[in-house]
């Protein structure tokens, strides 16, 4: 193979002992569903190249570039609240990393490319349906501004993979990253008592996400509050955009502060705290209300992990490490207000406004993304369109009062709501359709459609008011799988 792909493997040089070497499989008939041509645009690749024989068969796993040294990662987590020593890459590999135009440091890793030493009673595959909703929602994150991984590409492999609902098409997920290290990376290697090996690790994640404290004092503890900040800040733009990640699992946690794993994440349509669309999730663990605590507890194990590198007495270790676990739950209020306070186009955030405003939604089937798109309406002198959300619209016009009353410049308040507040996201009932035509009808046109709304969020096109619309109110109620 040429080396027309060029990688970094900082990963497999730096960090050995805590990955497998391991290839992709070979597939009968790789080919591309979809590109992101944007994407490989900013990183510097040629998308004529990707779509070339050389390119299909990297972005499959069916056969790697000279230059790649493709691995499988080894982490631990907490899943549903109980630890699993050992998950790891099961049924994806890290095939290498691309250094993008900017000199930014990213991952290329592939989801579906087959079994692994990690991949326990697990087939090693993904599907096309799950592996186009992780497409199709992080592209909507990331037109959102929400840091996450993005889709380079989705792909088939000519086969086809038994799941639920009987053979659907075999298929593999090119995914970009700021980096894979989660908080199970870490746990993994604090488990088994491996403190050299968790050194290693934290000095990586430091050169990788956080250069300025290498080699400074107390740089475990720093980089500890690091990653909180970064965790409290995404939870936040989650809270104001209605995500509901659906399994917050330590190994979903990233370093980064980038949202990852799309399996049964889902947008709230009617504002409730309680929403929860994964059927794994009985007791709602992981619903809309509970992310930021959840988000703290995880970030709770990672300190426990990193106590050894934080101080040599874990008397002292453990006093340090709570000091960071609990100044988070004040970076994650500070975050939440600011999100919120854009989003109501507020000069400076108002926290006994902002939660009245979540008390009024409650109980009232607001339809959340609604709402905000509603609001410049109410600044040109018409409540009407906000009322008409609310089930039981009782107190609704005194908070608008309240509202209006902080806001110095309608006409520019207004641009800004519109600019801030998707009027498209990606709506579970939408989305389902498209999956299902896409995986059973092989017609990708609902889902292309879907994507370009739900990449330019902000504004509206002709003719596709139907995207922007809540589910019909006698829609059945949607479940999400894992896709596994
Ligand atoms: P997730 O729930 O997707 O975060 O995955 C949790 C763990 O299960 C990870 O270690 C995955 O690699 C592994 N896993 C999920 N699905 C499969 C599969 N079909 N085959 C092998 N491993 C899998
Ligand atoms: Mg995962």
């Amino acid at each position: 193979m040429q080396a027309r792909f060029e990688f970094d493997n900082s990963y497999a040089q730096d960090l050995q002992g805590l990955y497998v070497p391991w290839q992709g499989q070979n597939w009968p008939d790789p080919q591309i569903v979809i590109l992101n041509e944007t994407l490989a645009a900013e990183l510097g690749l040629d998308p004529a190249a990707l779509k070339s024989a050389e390119g299909v068969a990297m972005l499959s796993g069916h056969a790697l570039p000279e230059s790649a040294r493709p691995l499988a990662q080894a982490y631990a987590g907490h899943q549903f609240g109980g630890f699993s020593p050992q998950l790891g890459d099961g049924r994806a590999i890290l095939v290498g990393e691309i250094l993008d135009p900017q000199g930014a440091r990213r991952d290329l890793h592939l989801k579906g490319s087959g079994r692994t030493p990690f991949a326990r009673g697990g087939d090693g595959r993904a599907v096309l349906g799950p592996v186009l909703r992780e497409y199709l929602i992080s592209e909507a994150m990331a037109a959102l501004g929400v840091p996450t991984t993005r889709a380079l590409a989705a792909c088939t492999t000519g086969d086809r993979v038994l799941r639920q609902n009987g053979l659907e098409p075999g298929a593999v997920l090119a995914r970009i990253a700021a980096s894979h290290l989660r908080v199970g990376t870490f746990q993994f290697f604090a488990a088994r008592g491996e403190a050299d090996k968790l050194r290693l690790l934290l000095d990586y994640a430091l050169a990788r996400h956080d250069p300025d404290l290498v080699g400074t004092r107390d740089a475990a503890l720093a980089f500890l509050d690091r990653v909180a900040r970064r965790q409290a800040e995404l939870v936040a733009q989650w809270m104001g955009i209605g995500f509901v990640h659906g399994v917050m699992n330590t190994d979903n946690t990233t370093i980064s502060g980038e949202t990852i794993d799309y399996g049964p994440c889902a947008f709230m349509d009617r504002y409730d705290p309680a929403t929860v669309f994964s059927s794994i999730d009985q007791t709602g663990r992981y619903c809309y209300a509970n992310q930021p605590m959840i988000a703290q507890w995880n970030l709770a194990r990672l300190a426990e992990a990193l106590l050894p590198l934080i101080d040599e007495s874990e008397t002292k270790a453990i006093e340090k490490a709570t000091g960071v676990i609990e100044a988070m739950a004040e970076s994650y209020r500070s975050a939440w207000l600011a999100v919120f306070a854009r989003k109501l186009a507020l000069p400076a955030p108002d926290p006994a406004l902002i939660e009245s405003l979540h008390e009024l939604w409650q109980g009232r089937n607001v339809d959340f993304t609604s709402f905000f798109r509603a609001l410049p309406d109410a600044l040109r002198g018409r409540d009407e369109t906000v009322l008409a959300l609310f089930s039981d619209p009782s107190g609704v016009r005194d908070w608008l009062a309240r509202w209006r009353a902080l806001i110095p410049d309608p006409e520019t308040a207004s641009a800004r709501i519109e600019a801030v507040n998707p009027l498209y996201i990606p709506r579970n009932h939408m989305v389902d359709e498209a999956l299902h035509a896409a995986s059973f009808e092989n017609d990708l046109t609902l889902f292309r459609s879907l994507l370009a709304r739900v990449q330019s969020p902000f504004s509206a096109a002709e003719g596709m008011e139907h995207y922007a619309a809540p589910a019909p109110v006698d829609a059945p109620e949607i479940v999400t799988f894992c896709g596994t």
